[in-house]
């Protein structure tokens, strides 16, 4: 498992790829869009102008793209082109139909499989201290679990295909709903005049602690340092926020399920998106809130 294809080197895959390669691995890289490939070459990532080329005879291909639709389209494009049949990783944050579909496309011309969204961002993959969510089985997640070392400090095997992506995606409906919790107790504390330290002091040792509060607390100059001490540059921006929470309301929609709460904030999102605020990290909901 030493040889890696690499597709989609933007901000999250260009760094997981360099960490690879420091780790050992050889990578050959693809992307549509070319203009970072210098930067990767010095790192000593192979970068090559088309996706062919991207998969002579790889142990390991690890996708990282946008969203369900490019994943689909790219794994039907490597299929076409594989003569062997490599490990198949999905790094990106895909609804679960797409998951399945890309699941059942590798499996059906021999690949093994696994969902592996990532939570942490750029910093996460930068650093190096990525949690892989997976879904899959045993004995391929122990195949991959070098590599999840390497880009990142965590993996869990979720449960059988498509798990990863269920797991990243009520993990981040729960940090929107508690983002969004924060934000009006936040907002409610400045209207009553309250001091928001202390009642950062208070809550992040009380029952209302929550690692929105504890290690993102969207208030400038309150607790550790956040998007909100940096013009709420992200982080995690609400452009993204705003996919995963469409992604949430799409699985639970085909589930029956009621989710108002994360309803609601998904129609906040979308006014942010609306008011060309989306390149705006996420906790940017307590100012726009207010
Ligand atoms: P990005 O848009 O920066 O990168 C995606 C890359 O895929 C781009 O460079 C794009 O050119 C490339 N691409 C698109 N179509 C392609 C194709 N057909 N063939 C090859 N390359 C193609 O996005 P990102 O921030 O790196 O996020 C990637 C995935 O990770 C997304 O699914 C996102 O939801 C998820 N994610 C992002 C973060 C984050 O903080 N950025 C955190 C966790 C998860």
């Amino acid at each position: 498992m030493k040889k890696v294809s690499f597709i989609g080197l933007g901000n999250m895959g260009y760094e997981m790829a360099i960490n690879l390669s420091k780790g050992g691995f050889q990578i050959i890289g693809f992307d549509i869009m070319q203009d970072r490939y210098k930067e990767l070459e010095k790192h000593n990532i192979k970068c090559v102008p088309s996706i062919q080329k991207a998969l002579e005879n790889p142990d390991v291909i690890i996708t990282m793209l946008p969203d369900g639709e490019i994943v689909r389209n790219v794994w039907e494009q490597i299929i076409k082109i594989l003569k062997t049949t490599p490990l198949a990783i999905d790094c990106s944050t895909i609804d679960i139909e797409s998951a399945l579909y890309f699941h059942q496309q590798t499996n059906a011309n021999g690949l093994p499989s696994l969902d592996a969204p990532v939570s942490g961002g750029v910093v996460g993959a930068l650093n190096g201290s990525l949690t892989f969510m997976v879904g899959g089985d045993d004995y391929n997640y122990d195949k991959a679990k070098n590599l999840f070392d390497v880009m990142g400090n965590k993996s869990i095997l979720c449960g059988p295909k498509s798990s990863g992506q269920a797991v990243k995606i009520c993990n981040n409906m729960l940090l929107a709903v508690t983002m969004a919790g924060v934000s009006e107790a936040f907002n409610l504390a400045e209207s009553l005049n309250i001091n928001t330290q202390k009642l950062f002091d208070v809550v992040s040792t009380s029952s209302g602690s929550c690692w929105a509060v504890n290690n993102y607390c969207p208030i400038k100059g309150v607790g550790p340092f956040s998007p909100a001490d940096n013009e709420f540059k992200p982080g995690f921006s609400s452009q993204l926020m705003y996919k995963d929470l469409s992604l949430a309301i799409a699985a639970a929609k085909k589930n029956n399920l009621n989710i108002d709460f994360t309803t609601n904030i998904f129609e906040v999102f979308s006014k942010i998106l609306k008011n060309n605020l989306g390149e705006k990290d996420f906790s940017y909901l307590k100012e726009f809130l207010k």
